[in-house]
């Protein structure tokens, strides 16, 4: 099988053998060595110094823990959407009662950076900008490191949802100054659905300080003064914890620039495959994600029905538009447990379907 949707992706054996083992007390000497271990090994792929937290959720769970643990209601937020996932992290802002100042972009066009500076210009009062780094709904990365520069201009907390770039696209989290990334197991980091992993720089911390937000499950201080004995503060899903472990291993054995790499490898033979197939990128390929490629098939295409074909003759799986792009394009991921011969089979997959899904 080729599962090929942005998350879940394909775990290693090594993380399935690993999940296999037995349990130990998650407050027992066992398990802190696991903890320690992974939380220093997430920092080197974070490329931060600050904390990282591990969270038992999925990484719509570490979105809501971002927001919870920086701000009060009532606060102004700017919030940049040009996708799906973008206006997950509003929703979530508003209904904590954050004061969101909403600046949206067409799905699949580029943020403009001229844009956020002249919200950010008018809102003197804003306190942070909430973005997503690689909007999976579009298949698009947006530019984080020009994002962050203007938002750092104007000193605001910057709270980025990095769930499917974080440990496939470079995120220098340090060096871009971000205050709050969040990423999520089932992604680039070749593990089941079920934890959210979160970056917290000084400057959340002093923001979580005075955040007035309600939260009890996603609290930050405690999971940071459980994580100084190597603990959490709830019952983490220990099996997760394993896999992670040995998906680490994996990552750190091949070497960041090497991940990246080979996700830009990958993403480029996609794309080309896509075009000589007579399909478009739904977004400027200047912007293209290497982890997921949304493809525009122009209206020729019966999307439901070259899924379903894909599925039912070639066991592929690729994943369908959300939202107001249901129906309208296909999403193919190519993040953690991939190489270009997989995208060579899927690619040669979907030429095989596509003349079985054009529309009458
Ligand atoms: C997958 C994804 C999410 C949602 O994560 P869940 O694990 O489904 O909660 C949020 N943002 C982006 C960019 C994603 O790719």
């Amino acid at each position: 099988m080729q599962l090929r949707i942005p998350g879940p992706t394909p775990c290693p054996p090594q993380a399935l053998q690993a999940m296999g083992q037995q349990m130990v007390n998650h407050r027992g000497d066992r398990f802190v060595k696991i903890l320690k271990s992974i939380t220093e090994r997430l920092k080197q792929v974070f490329q931060t110094k600050g904390d990282v937290l591990l969270l038992t959720a999925s990484g719509t769970g570490g979105m809501e823990a971002a927001i919870v643990n920086t701000l009060s209601p009532g606060d102004k937020v700017l919030s940049i959407t040009n996708g799906f996932f973008g206006e997950r992290f509003l929703d979530i802002a508003r209904a904590y009662g954050a004061e969101v100042i909403a600046l949206g972009f067409e799905w699949g066009k580029p943020v403009d950076p001229d844009a956020i500076a002249g919200a950010l210009r008018a809102n003197s009062d804003i306190k942070a900008v909430l973005v997503v780094h690689n909007e999976t709904s579009t298949g698009m990365t947006n530019d984080l490191r020009e994002i962050s520069s203007v938002v750092k201009t104007f000193d605001k907390l910057l709270l980025v949802d990095a769930i499917s770039s974080l440990g496939c696209i470079n995120l220098p989290v340090d060096e871009w100054n971000c205050d709050v990334v969040v990423t999520g197991s089932q992604k680039g980091w070749m593990v089941p659905p079920g934890l959210a992993m979160v970056s917290v720089s000084e400057r959340a911390w002093q923001a979580h300080a005075r955040a007035r937000m309600p939260r009890c499950y996603w609290d930050f201080t405690l999971a940071k003064e459980h994580l100084q004995k190597g603990q959490t503060p709830w019952t983490p899903a220990v099996s997760l914890c394993y896999a992670l472990d040995a998906t680490l291993d994996l990552m750190l054995g091949e070497g960041l620039d090497n991940i990246f790499a080979r996700h830009a490898r990958v993403a480029q033979l996609t794309r080309n495959g896509v075009k000589s197939l007579g399909l478009s990128l739904f977004c400027d390929e200047k912007y293209a994600s290497n982890t997921v490629t949304a493809v525009n098939p122009s209206g020729r295409i019966d999307v439901s029905r070259l899924i379903r074909v894909l599925e039912d003759e070639h066991d592929v799986i690729i994943g369908g538009g959300q939202e107001r792009l249901s129906g309208k394009i296909f999403r193919i991921g190519h993040l953690g447990f991939v190489c270009e011969d997989d995208m060579e089979s899927v690619l040669e997959a979907l030429g095989k379907a596509l003349p079985l899904a054009k529309k009458a």
